[in-house]
C-alpha cells in the first residue's frame, strides 16, 4: 500500500482520537503544522513539519524519540508507531512500519486494531505511562528484540 499525504492525514487523526497524555500539545502542533516528506520505503513514515513562529505547545523539550506505540492489525503483525521531536520539542517525524522490525511493506486493507503496547521514549523526564493491554499479538518479547 503506497504511502501517501492520505495515509499520513489518517495516522495523525488515528493518534489525536487516542486517550494520549500529550494529546493537547500534539493537537496544536498538528493544528499549525502540515504532513512533509513521506518515506518511500513501502512503510506509512512521514516528516511532520511546524512552523517557525506559531504558538504551540511542545512534546518534550529538545530532539529524539518521544513515544512508541504497538498496535494489533487485521494482518498477522502488528503496527508500530514511533514519535520522533525536532530540537524545540516538535513532532517532527512518525515511523509507521508493518511488524516489529518493518519486515515488509504496509499491506493493502490493513487497520489498526487495539493498542498493545506505550512506551514513552528513551527519555527520562517523562511521566511513566500506565497502559492496560488488552490483547497480545504474537510477540516481539518471545524473540527477544525490540528496538
Ligand atoms: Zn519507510
Amino acid at each position: 500500500m503506497a504511502n501517501s499525504e492520505q495515509h499520513a492525514a489518517d495516522w495523525l487523526n488515528f493518534l489525536l482520537a487516542q486517550d494520549l497524555p500529550f494529546a493537547e500539545a500534539l493537537s496544536t502542533q498538528v493544528g499549525v503544522g502540515k504532513v512533509g516528506q513521506l518515506c518511500a520505503c513501502g512503510c506509512h513514515g512521514f516528516a511532520f513539519d511546524v512552523p517557525a513562529n506559531v504558538d504551540f505547545l511542545p512534546l518534550q523539550s529538545g530532539p529524539g524519540i518521544f513515544y512508541e506505540m504497538v498496535l494489533s492489525s487485521n494482518f498477522s503483525e502488528e503496527i508500530d508507531l514511533l514519535l520522533f521531536t525536532d530540537e524545540r520539542g516538535c513532532l517532527s517525524w512518525v515511523d509507521v512500519t508493518y511488524g516489529a522490525c518493518n519486515i515488509e511493506p504496509m499491506p493493502e486493507g490493513i487497520v489498526p486494531e487495539l493498542v498493545t503496547g506505550i512506551w514513552p521514549g528513551t527519555r527520562k523526564d517523562l511521566p511513566t505511562v500506565e497502559v492496560e493491554v488488552k490483547h497480545s499479538t504474537k510477540s516481539w518479547w518471545k524473540f527477544g528484540y525490540r528496538r
